[in-house]
């Protein structure tokens, strides 16, 4: 493997993530573009499994934007408290009344519109691009950047460098899959703190193994 370019070995460590991961989709349950908004807002620092204990009673009591916008914080806090901070309800609560007064009631569907809203970053317009409107997309949470700097797929100390290193090295049309594949095998394998790399199919052709973790880029 050591003659190898990046190129090619990236193409390998696609192929075998593709292999291991054949099943691997989103984990929020969401059934439109708004659901796919406030579920994604909720998961940040908090399982999906918990998201989705929380948001049936949500999308049932708010089933769309104009829903939310007249309610407040403070009403939704209770709702949603498992999922962490109080800062999440607002922010749902303020994206909503954004998306009605400014994009007539319908989530927005660009990556400029979308993170005018409040607490949308980067990462949950591209995951609501790619799971809301079938767009092609690599959200860049933590398993991502994690696993794609230690396989040496991008080598970049921010989620959005590492977002554009991914789109350049990964084809177009598996970058939404490639997602799903990073994160199943950050969760699986390659965990943050003790990475199990004796087991891992992928040692080969990994930029870190037998390396030093310490070398780690962190988000
Ligand atoms: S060899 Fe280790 S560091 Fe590399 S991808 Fe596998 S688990 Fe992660």
């Amino acid at each position: 493997m050591k003659n190898m370019t990046q190129q090619e070995k990236n193409r390998l460590i696609l192929e075998e993530l593709r292999r291991l991961y054949p099943e691997a989709g989103p984990a929020l349950n969401f059934s439109n573009p708004y659901e796919t908004l406030v579920a994604t807002i909720l998961s940040a620092q908090c399982t999906d499994q918990r998201v989705n204990q929380v948001t049936p009673a949500v999308f049932r009591d708010f089933p769309d934007p104009a829903a939310m916008a007249e309610t407040s914080p403070e009403v939704l806090y209770p709702y949603v408290r498992s999922c962490g901070f109080k800062s999440k309800a607002v922010n749902i609560v303020n994206a909503c009344r954004k998306i009605v007064s400014d994009f007539g009631g319908q989530v927005p569907d660009t990556m400029e519109a979308l993170t005018s809203l409040p607490g949308v970053g980067r990462k949950t317009a591209n995951v609501v691009l790619a799971f809301a409107f079938g767009k092609n997309a690599i959200p860049v949470d933590t398993h991502v950047f994690r696993t794609a700097n230690r396989l040496g797929l991008a080598e970049a100390d921010t989620p959005e460098k590492v977002e554009k290193q991914l789109q350049r090295a990964i084809p177009e049309e598996d970058w939404s899959k490639a997602h799903h594949w990073l994160i199943w095998h950050g969760r699986r394998v390659c965990h943050s703190q003790r990475p199990d790399c004796e087991n891992c199919t992928l040692r080969s052709l990994c930029r870190l193994y037998g390396g030093d973790m310490s070398a780690d880029r962190k988000a």
